[in-house]
């Protein structure tokens, strides 16, 4: 399985909408799901709060990555 296939499937989530385990990369950015095992970083989602650049890495696990077996 590839993550940029999976990123180009499905449009991530805007940054303002994550949950806190979405944003620390604990749970599926598409359903929510807490990731334990085969997850899959599927991008990173720029916000800007201020001054500030935050750059938050997202992951999806094999709840959402069917489509690639
Ligand atoms: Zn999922």
């Amino acid at each position: 399985m590839t993550a940029v296939d999976a990123r180009l499937t499905r449009p991530l989530p805007d940054a303002g909408t994550l949950t806190w385990g979405q944003s620390q990369g604990r749970a599926c950015i598409w359903c929510r799901r807490l990731l334990s095992h085969g997850a899959v970083m599927v991008g990173v989602i720029h916000d800007q709060v201020g001054a500030h650049r935050l750059r938050t890495e997202v992951w999806a696990g094999p709840c959402c990555l069917r489509s690639d077996q």
